[in-house]
């Protein structure tokens, strides 16, 4: 079948080497978003072939990672099996899946075996590296001072293959040729294969390397497009003698390399150890190391948000639009609008993101969330005020728990008065004012912001006029705040005119 009319079937194929940082998200959402648009499938693959990097928990991880932010594969590890399982690739090994592809690359004389120790390794490198050679590789000019079965003779390879010792395969790699290849984003990309190293295909433990598994499982599992990180690159033309040399060619996936997420200083690649936000999507707890990475879940973000940021981080939609659901990306999602350079990452922008979700909630989904909070500063109050709360503090905020930070004196009365407004509007004739305003409030029947307004301005009627932001600091001790009257009405009666009683008697 050819490519064009190939089902859009896409993977995200992490290692299990860690948590999953924002770089892996993102990939895993721009193959969905793609396989959402074309009615195709999005497969998690685990690609744990590198034994000596296997990290305890990470797949448990990259499962509920990608669960919390929606992005969910329909294929895969965790996700239910489909017609290519296994999909983890130690499984696969297992079925002698990798082998095959191998021996057919001996075969054909395109790969070979290499019995050089990691000492003989060493040496060979450190010999290069003393002729001054730039970056020294194993390649076809160098493999020529190697044991490999390229240049030892045939019985000894025989002999050698016989009486076990170790070896690997590695991919015969022309000493100069073209290869030419297209990537989705970058175009046509050449490259000389003077460039390209004889890459293990198959380790001495009989494990393939990613470069030989990864292209056969893209095979078989009929994957159309294989979409990953800026740093697969390099190792493209090297993928491209594989596919060519197994005579898979037109079964080739097409490639779309995406390009790295920034720091927010633009000069590096994202750190995971970055202290100025979340690098994971969840809390992740290295069992190498002591502490946790805080993720953005438990930082306040919403998934919403967190997926909203990762979808414009090297991708735009030509508009000024900047909001946008799953549901909306997976329709205006094209790779054609993914751009080739890096993407810088703007923390306060992701605040910012947060805040536009957050307002969206619902009053009473807020007051959910903020109740453990809250009572756990020791204040508890019915659901009704809750509400209230939220909906009166809701647009300062850009994450639920500082609901309590832009709203505790609402719980707590002052123990002082902001000295700025104080020095500068406290004067002679404030007492009588308050005195005044403190008779109106008295009066109220029914505490709502309509009848504590109106009796205001009968305060000001009699008076002239009252500094609204004196009052405010008399009763909550800070010049800034929500709406004062609608404050004062979810506060109560009682209390405003308590907290008023106590100031007038201090001041
Ligand atoms: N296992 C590779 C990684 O973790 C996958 C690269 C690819 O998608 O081909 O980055």
């Amino acid at each position: 079948m050819r490519n064009m009319e190939k089902r859009v079937r896409v993977r995200f194929a992490p290692s299990p080497t860690g948590g999953l940082h924002m770089g892996g998200v993102r990939t895993a959402l721009f193959n969905y978003l793609f396989a959402k648009k074309h009615g195709g499938d999005f497969i998690l693959r685990i690609e744990d072939t590198d034994q000596t990097r296997f990290v305890e928990g990470a797949e448990e991880y990259i499962i509920k990672a990608l669960k919390w932010c929606g992005i969910e594969p329909n294929e895969g590890v965790g996700f239910g099996d489909g017609p290519h399982a296994p999909y983890r690739q130690s499984e696969r090994k297992e079925l002698g899946i990798y082998k095959t592809y191998a021996d057919k690359l001996i075969a054909s004389g395109h790969a070979y075996y290499a019995f050089d120790t990691s000492e003989e390794l060493d040496e060979m490198r450190r010999r290069l590296e003393a002729a001054k050679v730039v970056a020294p590789q194993y390649n076809a000019v160098t493999r020529q001072n190697m044991r490999n079965s390229l240049t030892l003779p045939e019985d000894e390879v025989k002999n050698l293959m016989e009486g076990g010792a170790k070896y690997v395969i590695r991919l015969n790699v022309p000493r100069n040729e073209e290869i030419r290849f297209n990537d989705i984003i970058r175009g046509w990309v050449t490259v000389n294969s003077a460039q390209v190293d004889d890459k293990v295909l198959l380790k001495s433990d009989g494990m393939p390397t990613y470069h030989l598994a990864h292209i056969v499982d893209d095979i078989e599992m009929e994957i159309s497009h294989a979409v990953r990180g800026e740093e697969w690159l390099p190792s493209a033309p090297a993928h491209i003698l594989i596919y060519r040399y197994l005579g898979l060619e037109d079964q080739m996936p097409k490639l779309a390399h995406l390009p790295l997420i920034l720091n927010p200083d633009g000069n590096g690649k994202i750190s995971k150890r970055e202290a100025r936000f979340p690098v994971f999507p969840l809390s992740w707890q290295d069992p190498r190391e002591a502490t946790p990475y805080i993720g953005y879940k438990e930082s306040g973000y919403y998934p919403e948000a967190f997926v909203n940021i990762l979808a414009l981080l090297g991708w735009n939609p030509g508009t000024n639009e900047e909001f946008f659901t799953v549901d909306q990306l997976a329709h205006i999602f094209e790779f054609e609008r993914v751009h080739k350079s890096g993407a810088k990452f703007d923390p306060e922008k992701a605040k910012w993101f947060n805040q536009h979700y957050l307002r969206l909630k619902p009053d009473a989904e807020l007051a959910e969330a903020f109740k453990p909070i809250l009572k756990e500063k020791g204040f508890e109050r019915d659901q009704e005020f809750m509400i209230q709360f939220c909906k009166l503090v809701k647009e300062k905020v850009q994450f639920v728990q500082e609901f309590w930070d832009h709203g505790k004196y609402i719980f707590i009365a002052p123990q002082a008065y902001d000295e700025k407004v104080m020095a500068k509007k406290w004067n002679d004739k404030s007492r009588d004012i308050f005195d005044a305003v403190v008779a109106q409030f008295e009066a109220v029947k029914d505490w709502q912001v309509e009848e504590i307004t109106t009796h205001f301005h009968n305060a000001e009627a009699q008076v002239g006029k009252v500094d609204m932001q004196l009052l405010r600091v008399l009763i909550t001790g800070v010049a800034g705040g929500p709406q004062l009257f609608d404050m004062l009405a979810l506060m109560g009666k009682e209390e405003v005119l308590k907290r008023l009683g106590t100031a007038l008697n201090k001041l």
